[in-house]
């Protein structure tokens, strides 16, 4: 049991003026397994304060500085790595081997590509007679989900703290215990008081303080895009930069020419990520008319021998979602999606057999989804895939850029050359041609109501400079 009574500011742990508590629970076994407090805007406005008079120390310091001090959290994380997989797949319910590799490899991941870029970044060139300085933006408020939840604070973190700003971190309380992880490294690090903070809290309370204080000169949010409307609109008022990563409908377009053998279990696997809680899963499957028929035997036969239960059990390849709430909502969605009159090739809105404790949702597949009807439309974030037809290449490329989302998306074909003309043509911030790895130097991040700005590697860190031009006389 992880019990925290404490949040984290200006380099202490001290008692918040919150008094209320959040429950952390197992999602498979419904156990409460941690409990943290719940801050509120007296103690956003004591995190905010101590991050702006640390600011001006902290962007005085060297890349070079900087860059030990963020080796250092990587190495600290690293060592506790094993503990970040076990906690997080714990409360969200992520199958453990994709916990050791995505919630904490990544996250580790983040702080030493943060550190090995202050080696090689410039921030500075000569244009003309001036020098272009690139500078810190300022005080950074990092707002987080609970799906990744610390890789996603990392890939907020580090960068914000490799440019020079300082930080005040709101993670969600669903998934808070390796934020509270992460703040004990940095202590243990000795990073200098006030250059991270850590208040946990609802969103409308701790979010909403650190999204209207006008010393916070950034946000940096990931969450649903209706927050994040929420967020863009609170931080208007003061001018503020507000990076957005919020939710997704991507599509992964199968190819005539693909060898459909390969093709739709890797865009099967690319939906069921993180059972399904994935901002970037390929949640639609787009395959030509004619070939329907094949694809629902494949998918029928691949998804219909998942495995579903425990994540600590590595035979498992699906976990459960992370609440009662989502649970509910998945399986509304999957009901909406059979009233709508999509054809179920496998799963349902029951609980699997023999899994009625916990938070699990059968893996399902509809086909014969048409773009109009709701699970074609809206991000489910469950494990849920809808597979739509296409007449030909032109109507795939329609129907995957008719979304008010554009995260991500897949093109497959047995001609990367025309996989790589077609994903030219998708109005999204990613594509992975043929099942391609994620790559955490290239940028991330959405078209549309996918959010704006972008994050990983030196976009990420670019996210949180400001330019400033410094004319220089002309001999
Ligand atoms: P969420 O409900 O939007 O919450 C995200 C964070 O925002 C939480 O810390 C939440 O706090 C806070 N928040 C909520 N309302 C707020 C407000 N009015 N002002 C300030 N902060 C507020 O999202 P979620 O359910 O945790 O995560 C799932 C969503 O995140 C999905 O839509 C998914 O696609 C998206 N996501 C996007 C990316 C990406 O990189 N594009 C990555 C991962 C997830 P409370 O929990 O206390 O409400």
């Amino acid at each position: 049991m992880k019990i925290y009574e404490q949040i984290y500011v200006n380099g202490k742990w001290i008692e918040p003026h919150g008094r209320e508590y959040a429950d952390v629970t197992n999602a498979s076994t419904e156990d409460v397994i941690g409990r943290v407090p719940l801050g509120n805007a007296t103690d956003a406005e004591h995190a905010v304060r101590a991050a702006r008079t640390a600011f001006d120390g902290w962007s005085g310091t060297s890349p070079q500085q900087r860059s030990e001090w963020l080796a250092k959290i990587a190495q600290g994380l690293e060592a506790r790595g094993a503990e970040v997989a076990q906690l997080i797949s714990a409360e969200v319910g992520t199958p453990i081997a994709w916990s050791q590799f995505a919630q904490t490899g990544a996250a580790v991941a983040h702080f030493g590509v943060a550190a090995q870029l202050l080696g090689t970044y410039d921030f500075s060139e000569t244009v003309g007679n001036s020098e272009v300085q690139r500078e810190p933006i300022g005080v950074v408020a990092c707002i987080t989900p609970w799906n990744y939840p610390l890789t996603l604070i990392a890939a907020k973190v580090a960068p914000a703290l490799a440019a020079g700003c300082t930080v005040v971190l709101k993670p969600s309380e669903v998934a808070p215990l390796t934020a509270y992880l992460l703040a004990e490294v940095i202590d243990e690090a000795g990073l200098p008081p006030g250059v991270f903070n850590l208040v946990p809290g609802y969103g409308p309370v701790v979010g909403e303080a650190l999204v209207s204080h006008p010393e916070v000169d950034m946000v940096s949010f990931t969450g649903s895009t209706g927050a994040g409307r929420r967020v863009s609109e609170l931080g208007s008022r003061t001018i503020k930069r507000v990076a957005l990563e919020l939710g997704g409908k991507s599509a992964a377009l199968v190819l005539d020419d693909a060898d459909f053998a390969t093709a739709v279990p890797g865009a099967i696997q690319a939906c069921y990520l993180n059972n399904g809680q994935t901002c970037f899963a390929h949640t639609r499957m787009l395959v030509p008319k004619a070939r329907m028929e094949e694809v629902k035997r494949i998918a029928a036969q691949v998804v219909g021998g998942m495995k579903v239960g425990n994540p600590f059990d590595e035979q498992n390849q699906i976990g459960p979602v992370i609440s009662a709430v989502q649970q509910q909502r998945v399986q509304d969605y999957i009901r909406k999606g059979l009233e709508e009159g999509a054809e179920l090739v496998v799963g349902g809105p029951d609980a699997p057999a023999g899994l009625e404790r916990g938070f699990f949702v059968k893996p399902t597949v509809f086909a014969n989804v048409t773009p109009q009807m709701t699970i074609a439309r809206e991000e489910i974030f469950g494990p849920v895939l809808s597979i739509l037809g296409y007449e030909d290449e032109e109507d795939a490329v329609r129907i995957a850029n008719d979304s008010i989302y554009g995260l991500s998306g897949a093109v497959w074909s047995a001609d990367v050359e025309r996989a790589k003309r077609v994903a030219r043509r998708l109005r999204t911030g990613q594509v992975d041609i043929n099942g391609a790895p994620f790559n955490l130097l290239a940028p991330f991040g959405g078209y549309k109501q996918s959010g704006n700005g972008r994050e990983f590697g030196k976009y990420g860190l670019e996210e949180y400079l400001e330019y400033k031009a410094v004319q220089l006389p002309v001999q």
